[in-house]
């Protein structure tokens, strides 16, 4: 059930627009009440505009916002006695209305008004609620809905059937509401719900009040019956499924993002599992879309996947691929059947991919669209549930759910995003990125749009550089994986968290490494094995894995080797890190020749003195190198800048810079190369 979740105290000394962010912000955190992205809340308050003057606003949610997060910023204001009269107008195209909205603007400077504006300015009470509930889309998505839903409200309820969002919706609500003043709510069909009152409280406590009904109506009805029917597949153990899907998102990400790089998110809650091993899901999910909110970030279909363990992984694996072309087919007719002219074809892969016993995987171009998908078919699968248990799903047809899709008002707001980033969609794993170099990289790999896993010995501080990298970009764009590269499962272990977090790999970053040099009389086997184990072995591992990983995928893929200077100049004083720095670049070539079939480019950056933000100069190496060259520790900065031709400090985010360019595809025709970053030592010129 709903909870009312309005606080006097808290709600007392907001004053109008500051008091609809509150009542805003209530509805959209309970998800069963308010769709994310979802829903728009409006308030007609009375203010004195820049001349002086008294007016009447309409404060309406801008397009693109969410109410659970919405602030005062992202509401639109509009002059509403110029809206008003439009209800007198027969028809109005969506682009006049926009047009005519656009001018009616209280003040400059804010975004875009809602879709569904009209009908709030319609609506004649002073604060509107429209959310999409759902137990009130199960009661607008069976057969007979306005029936259902007079079953559970009588004439306290108002019907209007589905049409999408417009004037002519917008102007046959308002009429409604004003032909029956009994009524207290509109139940649109498959659609949602508007609910209104005088003051901000009784309208959020209507809302509330009448979810809560429909939702009481419809769990009575669901008493005892398995919506989706006998479970026919139980959901296999946790750590199989793990194991199961670090060999299957790949396989996934790979049949999906052919047209542009894609993220996936893997859900095997509970709810997810249940719906998917259940004997009716595979049929039910093909209907269609439950609401036009929906149908955005899910499509009008799932990709249900007709798998049993007993056929093994390699089978899902091919089925998933066929599954991914036949979808791609299929969404191509629909396209054809319902195309206007001037659309274009976006993108026809699957949003939702249900595999029983497994769960479900969502796409998206980055993480949160992946994850904004799978939250909105958890609000499917109950509105779905909902609606078989009052008898019959019906959905959006296919002609509605394309006139959504591909609906102008809709492709602007798509428009509104940035272009891309060289890294969008892209999963990058920077060994070594909670310091120095490789977290510099991993700052500007992430600002260029990347979803980085920090792979490092040193939690602490690869915890703070993932958490810092989330606050700056996102909640689900970086993470920390504590990882020895020397040490294969835990290199392993490594990737399988990155395909579980993200579906796969594009750019391996392989970064991690110590310093220590001394004369070859003194050192000992152990110190020669400890930089071979790091910089070899554990450069080797990671590609390795890598590799495997970025074939599965079958996109390509590339990898940066952080080399030295001293991969191909002699290191006075420092000959195991040398060899160890030289046996990591040809290790890059090698795998170059290698990956050249599969897309899979590989190429290194020799940095030299990069002393500030770097741990490894907090240590001995300092002094030893200060040693070595016979100058004082304080001078050794100075010494390495005027060592170089350009007499220039190298920074960790120069490293950065030429890592970021041979990773991303400003590069896209080069591998095997090694580029320099140490501004010009003879020694380490490339001949
Ligand atoms: P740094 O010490 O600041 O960062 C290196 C990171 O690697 C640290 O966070 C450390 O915890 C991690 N690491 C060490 N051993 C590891 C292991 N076994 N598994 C996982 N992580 C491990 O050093 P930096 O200067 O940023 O160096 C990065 C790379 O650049 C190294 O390969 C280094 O050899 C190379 N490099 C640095 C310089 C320089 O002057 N700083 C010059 C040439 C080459």
């Amino acid at each position: 059930m709903p909870q009312n979740l309005w606080n006097d105290a808290e709600a007392k000394a907001l004053p109008d627009l500051d008091g609809l962010v509150y009542r805003s912000n209530l509805l959209g955190r309970d998800r069963a009440v308010c769709n994310i992205f979802g829903g728009n809340t409006s308030a007609k308050i009375d203010v004195v505009n820049h001349a002086g003057r008294q007016t009447r606003v309409l404060a309406v949610k801008a397009s693109g916002s969410d109410l659970a997060t919405i602030t005062e910023p992202q509401f639109a204001i509009l002059y509403l006695d110029d809206i008003l009269p439009l209800i007198n107008r027969e028809a109005m195209t969506d682009e006049e209305m926009v047009a005519y909205l656009d001018r009616t603007a209280f003040e400059p400077g804010r975004p875009r008004q809602s879709i569904e504006t009209l009908m709030h300015a319609f609506v004649p009470f002073k604060h509107v609620d429209h959310t999409h509930p759902d137990a009130i889309i199960s009661l607008a998505c069976t057969p007979n809905a306005e029936q259902t839903a007079k079953d559970v409200y009588g004439d306290r309820m108002v019907y209007v059937k589905y049409i999408r969002p417009g004037f002519t919706l917008s102007k046959w609500i308002g009429e409604k509401i004003a032909a029956n003043p009994q009524a207290e709510c509109v139940v649109m069909g498959k659609h949602g719900l508007i609910a209104w009152a005088d003051d901000s409280k009784t309208c959020y406590d209507n809302s509330i009040r009448i979810i809560a009904e429909a939702e009481a109506y419809i769990a009575e009805r669901k008493r005892g019956k398995r919506v989706y029917g006998q479970l026919t597949v139980p959901a296999l153990p946790e750590a199989e499924r793990r194991e199961i899907m670090t060999e299957v998102l790949p396989v996934i990400r790979g049949a999906v993002s052919k047209r542009s790089h894609t993220i996936l998110q893997y859900d095997d809650s509970e709810a997810v599992l249940d719906m998917v091993g259940s004997a009716k899901s595979g049929e039910v999910s093909q209907q269609g879309a439950a609401c036009p909110d929906h149908l955005v970030h899910v499509k009008r279909q799932p990709l249900f996947i007709d798998w049993r363990a007993d056929q093994g992984v390699d089978a899902l694996k091919k089925l998933v691929q066929d599954g991914v072309a036949d979808y791609e087919q299929r969404y191509g007719e629909y396209f054809e059947t319902n195309k206007e002219p001037g659309d274009e074809l976006r993108d026809s892969a699957p949003r939702v991919i249900l595999i029983p016993g497994i769960g479900m995987v969502n796409t998206g171009k980055d993480v949160a669209n992946a994850d904004v998908s799978r939250q909105l078919y958890h609000r499917a699968v109950e509105v779905i549930g909902g609606a078989e248990a009052l008898g019959e799903f019906v959905s959006l047809t296919a002609k509605e759910s394309y006139d959504i899709e591909y609906w102008p008002l809709e492709l602007y707001k798509l428009r509104l995003r940035p272009p891309d980033r060289d890294f969008a969609g892209k999963v990058v794993l920077i060994t070594g990125g909670a310091s120095g170099i490789g977290r510099a990289t991993a700052y500007k790999l992430a600002s260029d749009g990347a979803h980085v896993v920090v792979a490092d010995i040193n939690t602490e501080n690869g915890e703070e550089v993932a958490a810092d990298l989330q606050k700056r970009f996102g909640k689900k764009r970086a993470m920390f994986v504590h990882t020895d590269v020397t040490s294969e499962a835990a290199v392993q272990n490594s990737m399988q968290q990155a395909i579980l977090a993200y579906g796969g790999l594009d750019v391996l970053v392989n970064n991690a490494g110590i310093a220590g040099g001394m004369p070859i009389e003194e050192t000992t086997l152990a110190d020669w094995q400890r930089q071979i184990d790091i910089l070899a072995t554990g450069y080797f591992l990671m590609a390795r894995e890598a590799f495997i990983l970025m074939k599965r995928q079958g996109i390509g893929g590339t990898m940066v080797f952080v080399g030295s200077k001293n991969s191909i100049a002699a290191g006075k004083g420092a000959a195991a890190y040398s060899a160890a720095k030289a046996a990591e670049i040809h290790l890059a070539r090698c795998i170059a020749e290698e990956g050249g079939a599969h897309g899979i480019r590989v190429n290194s950056v020799l940095p030299d003195a990069v002393i500030r933000g770097s741990s490894i100069w907090s240590g001995d190496w300092k002094a030893e190198r200060a040693a070595n060259y016979g100058v004082e520790i304080d001078q050794l900065n100075d010494f390495y800048r005027q060592r170089n031709v350009l007499k220039v400090e190298i920074l960790a985010e120069d490293q950065a810079e030429a890592i970021a360019f041979l990773a991303g595809p400003r590069s896209s025709k080069t591998t095997g190369a090694v580029l320099t970053v140490d501004g010009g030592v003879a020694a380490a010129y490339v001949r």
